[in-house]
């Protein structure tokens, strides 16, 4: 029989291997790593794993991590209005707990290089610790995702290679926006060298992160995106808005009919760095892209950067989607700017 706790953790990771992933990356970034690595085995059927250089787990909370609901993120209440970290909900360890075999090793800067390795109950109670040798970081290693839930399991066996690919479109989403961080991606067992599947060198810019992950000559076909309007609106819900000034800063397609030479078929949108689901957005790119007929899909890295108080960011259990107020006028302040951009641009 399945308890509650099971069945709440599997909507926790409700968009299956992009859910594991997206939780392990967001938690590395927290602890301000500077290199990330995202191990696969079988494509992430038999493992997951995340090695990241941050600030490893206090002793003291050895205990806590993966009881549900604990975080050391969030410090008061206010703190929900202006997150800034990825993590607040402490669900993330707790429900791979509930669905996987989890385990645990991590050092801080005053204890490498010895480390712990520490495993846990399906409840997410510390089941054992040990020392063992590590660098200052934390390593998560997810083996047997969804091994409570058969069905979610078979599932999962049934799409895991259409599942792999989604989620190395989320990976090159984190790799391409977070500057001065080492991404690598490697899937295993691979016949011969270990090639990581794609990686980033730690670079200062966006557009060398974009040109190592989808290849240095992607850039002749893109230019930079860079626009920057204001609001009309001030308030929403009763909430004044800190700043009323928008900039879509990115790379995207050349706006030319026919290009010879063709940017990968790839659209990421970001808010305030964050990768995101934003449908709506992407319509009205894709709508001015089809106004200088173009018609093939172009490639759009587009990062939203706007005030905290101008979304919600906790609409769906894992964070992917957001709620923008003033949606329309956005739309359609976007839209009049790139048409704008594009015309210049053409001349
Ligand atoms: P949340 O991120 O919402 O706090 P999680 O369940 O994802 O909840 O993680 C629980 C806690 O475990 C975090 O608050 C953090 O203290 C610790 N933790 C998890 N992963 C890492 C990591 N890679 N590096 C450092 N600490 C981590
Ligand atoms: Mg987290």
């Amino acid at each position: 029989r399945k308890s509650v706790h099971q069945i709440q953790s599997g909507q926790v990771i409700g968009d299956g291997l992009i859910s594991v992933v997206k939780e392990l990356v967001e938690n590395s970034l927290d602890a301000h790593a500077t290199s990330i690595e995202v191990r696969f085995k079988n494509c992430g059927l038999d493992a997951v794993e995340v090695v990241d250089n941050g600030s490893g787990i206090a002793p003291d909370n050895y205990e806590s991590i993966a009881l549900k609901h604990w975080t050391s993120k969030l410090t008061t209440y206010d703190d929900l209005d202006t997150v800034t970290t990825f993590g607040f909900r402490g669900e993330a360890l707790s429900s791979l707990c509930a669905l996987s075999d989890l385990h645990v090793i991590t050092a801080t800067a005053s204890e490498a290089p010895k480390g712990t390795r520490l495993e846990f109950e399906t409840s997410g109670k510390l089941k054992s610790r040990s020392v063992v040798a590590a660098q200052r970081g934390t390593t998560v290693v997810v083996e047997n995702i969804f091994k409570t839930l058969p069905v979610r399991r078979k599932e999962l066996e049934r799409n895991v290679k259409r599942e792999y690919t989604k989620v190395l479109g989320v990976l090159q989403a984190y790799a391409g926006v977070c500057v001065g961080v080492k991404f690598s991606v490697f899937n295993q067992p691979v016949k011969g060298r270990r090639t990581p599947v794609f990686a980033t060198k730690g670079n200062p810019t966006t557009r060398e992160n974009v040109a190592n992950v989808f290849g240095a000559k992607t850039l002749v076909a893109l230019v930079a995106l860079d626009l920057q309007f204001e609001m009309k609106s001030t308030r929403r819900g009763g909430r004044e808005m800190g700043s009323k000034e928008i900039k879509i800063l990115g790379h995207i397609s050349r706006p030319v009919v026919g290009e010879g030479r063709q940017a990968p078929d790839r659209q990421m949108f970001f808010v305030n760095g964050r990768p995101c689901i934003l449908p709506q957005i992407a319509r009205a790119f894709n709508e001015v892209y089809k106004t200088f007929n173009v018609t093939q899909s172009p490639f759009i890295f587009a990062d939203l950067q706007m005030d905290t108080n101008a979304y919600d960011v906790n609409v769906s259990p894992d964070k992917r989607s957001i709620l923008l107020h003033d949606q329309t006028e956005l739309l359609e302040s976007l839209k009049t700017s790139l048409i704008t951009m594009f015309t210049n641009h053409e001349q």
